[in-house]
């Protein structure tokens, strides 16, 4: 098989490019593991009142893209051509690496091996089941994940006892302090028991936590502790694409670095933004238009990063929002995210 442009992953950043692209008639094919995409912001609220999303954050590809879909994964990338793991080759002028990250200690966060929207929704629907008859919660980190999943479950479950554990003396790590102290007293306002500066570790059916000895036996328990890119299949030819972190090294044109015709984008790609979903469909956007251009024989402008920002739900009602200027729990501008979690924000900015 041929085409033009590949596209390996279809998150955010490669389905925003592949659109982009096909939506020009450039040849493109996506190829992913997943036959689905799923907007990772409501996956939470699926697990903690699946009915709130009703399934809808997610979508077939075949539905939603333009150009050609492969359902299967790249194995191994060479200079030309990529090796599928269904066996098949698929020979490029162009390829974009848009592989994101994996969640490996959390896949309700972002599934390790539901590659079916049915398996992916059946994954689901079990975290639901063993949450609704926990009686104590753990969850083991206070980033944004582990933070946005205590809400959740807290607000939807308000008889479920939920502890949040953090390593760290300030949830939200990287965000402004106002930030941190009124999610900190939002959750804590849903009874969530927040403990700062522990380190639970399983040890048989207990967690003990390894600063104060704490020993916890909850009924089930979450680690929401850090993502892993996904560059497995540039590990035999192009590790020497790779920053120590394992990231794709790219320039202002999200060019990966001394290869030519290879860009790379998203969460995979040192791109010297935060690794977040709309800033990876900006980044989409742009380098498809970029690589349209390059066809043309037109030059394009290097990608202009955004200020970090961030909407981060505690349950349904209430929220932190850290923009470039102003923190602040303002409802009408939390409702803009709380209303569907952006699901229909980001199906309408890929279709159009
Ligand atoms: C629970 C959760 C909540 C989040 N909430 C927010 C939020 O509210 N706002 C926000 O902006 N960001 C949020 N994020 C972050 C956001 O989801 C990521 O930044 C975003 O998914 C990155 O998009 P991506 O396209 O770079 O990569 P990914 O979304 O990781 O997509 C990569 C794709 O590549 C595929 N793939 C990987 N390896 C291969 C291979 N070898 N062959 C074929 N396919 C492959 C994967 O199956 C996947 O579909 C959240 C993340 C999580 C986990």
């Amino acid at each position: 098989m041929k085409t033009q442009v590949l596209v390996i992953g279809g998150g955010f950043a490669g389905v925003a490019v592949a659109q982009k692209l096909a939506k020009q008639g450039i040849d493109t094919v996506l190829v992913d593991r997943k036959d689905y995409f799923e907007v990772t912001y409501a996956v939470l609220r699926d697990v903690a009142d699946p009915k709130q999303n009703n399934g809808n954050a997610r979508q077939y590809y075949q539905q939603l893209l333009t150009g050609r879909f492969i359902h299967s994964g790249v194995q191994q990338l060479s200079h030309n051509s990529a090796m599928l793991e269904n066996g098949d080759s698929i020979h490029f002028e162009k390829v974009v690496i848009a592989s994101g990250s994996s969640y490996p200690s959390l896949p309700l966060a972002k599934s390790s091996n539901a590659i079916s929207i049915d398996a992916r929704n059946q994954e689901l629907h079990q975290y639901h089941q063993q949450l609704q008859t926990a009686k104590q919660v753990l969850i083991i980190g206070g980033g944004v994940v582990g933070v946005e999943l205590a809400g959740e479950i807290a607000y939807a479950m308000p008889t479920t006892n939920v502890t949040l554990a953090h390593n760290g003396h300030a949830l939200l790590d990287g965000f402004r302090s106002k930030a941190q102290a009124k999610a900190l007293a939002q959750l804590q306002r849903l009874g969530v028991e927040v403990k700062f500066n522990a380190r639970y570790q399983q040890q048989g059916e207990h967690y003990v936590d390894s600063n104060s000895g704490d020993v916890l036996r909850p009924d089930v328990a979450f680690a929401a502790t850090g993502v892993r890119p996904n560059n497995q299949f540039l590990q035999q030819q192009f590790a020497h694409t790779l920053n120590p972190q394992g990231l794709v090294k790219v320039d202002k044109q999200l060019s990966v670095i001394g290869q030519d015709n290879f860009y790379a984008l998203g969460d995979i790609a040192d791109v010297g933004e935060a690794k977040l979903g709309y800033l990876a469909l900006e980044q989409g956007n742009y380098l498809g238009k970029r690589i349209s251009n390059q066809l043309k024989g037109k030059r394009s402008k290097g990608y202009s990063r955004h200020p970090f920002m961030a909407l981060v739900p505690t349950g349904q009602e209430t929220g932190v929002a850290q923009l470039p200027f102003i923190t602040t729990t303002w409802r009408t501008l939390l409702n803009m995210k709380q209303k569907d979690l952006f699901i229909s924000k980001t199906f309408n900015e890929l279709s159009h």
